[in-house]
């Protein structure tokens, strides 16, 4: 018995997507997953299945504002509605590891459980007319054939910063269990009560921006813009 998810470092991430399209060239292919299409990739107003989303938000106000990315995936929560509205039985929770999972055999397509998920996590295949998620990459993590190190998440292992990190949270010897731990990991909206098991580690404290005493004297412009730019990298 496991519970298995993933940690997500804000610092580290420089929203380049790798996690992203990794996600999307593993899983298109995958019989697990069952694919993530695109439509109309080529045209007007292309779109697809994407299990994994890179959101950009600005805090702050410009010109000194921060960009913060935040890559967005099923959270495989312990008390998931996209479960519990599901009217066919076709989305569930492995016990073993906490998984959740669609099986497609069973899967009707009525979107229920994408309504249900304040995440924006589950998404249709309109040519199948099955819903897509992110899967954890079971049919990586658990292969024998392929060496240990790679038996990660695509988008883990896809990661050119280090910002995603894999693992059990039951196993508080983990390296998910301790950075989150250490880095007061923390789960998206928690209020709402889905008890999601993927954790994010907020951005550190940043060191004051150094600008000498003697070029920004008190009650000056300088003073007062170098304030503001110690407050905003302290976000
Ligand atoms: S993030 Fe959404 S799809 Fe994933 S388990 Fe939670 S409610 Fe379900
Ligand atoms: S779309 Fe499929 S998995 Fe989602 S609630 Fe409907 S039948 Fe269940
Ligand atoms: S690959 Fe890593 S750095 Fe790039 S967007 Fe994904 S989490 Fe962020």
């Amino acid at each position: 018995m496991s519970r298995l998810g993933l940690v997500i470092d804000i610092d580290a991430c420089v929203g380049c997507q790798a996690c992203a399209t990794a996600c999307k060239e593993w899983n298109g292919a995958s019989l697990m997953a069952g694919g993530a299409p695109d439509y109309d990739p080529h045209g007007d107003a292309p779109s697809g299945v994407w299990f994994n989303r890179v959101r950009h938000y600005e805090a702050g106000h410009y010109p000194l504002s921060k960009t913060m990315n935040v890559p967005m995936s099923c959270m495989h929560c312990e008390d998931a509605d996209c479960v519990t509205v599901c009217p066919t039985g076709a989305s569930y929770k492995r016990a073993e590891d906490g998984i959740v999972l669609v099986d497609p055999e069973k899967c009707m397509g009525c979107n229920y459980c994408a309504w249900a998920c304040p995440y924006g996590a589950r998404e249709l295949d309109e040519d199948k007319g099955v819903m897509r998620k992110c899967t954890l990459c079971v049919d990586r993590i658990y292969d024998a054939a392929l060496p240990e190190a790679e038996r990660q998440p695509a988008c883990v292992l896809a990661c050119p910063t280090h910002a995603r990190h894999f693992g059990d949270f039951d196993d508080p010897a983990s390296k998910v269990s301790t950075l989150s731990a250490e880095r007061d990991g923390r789960p998206l909206f928690e209020k709402l009560g889905y008890k999601p098991v993927n954790r994010y580690l907020p951005p550190r404290a940043t060191p004051e921006v150094a600008v000498p005493a003697t070029l920004a004297p008190r009650g000056t412009l300088q003073s007062r813009l170098a304030a503001m730019v110690n407050r905003l990298v302290r976000l």
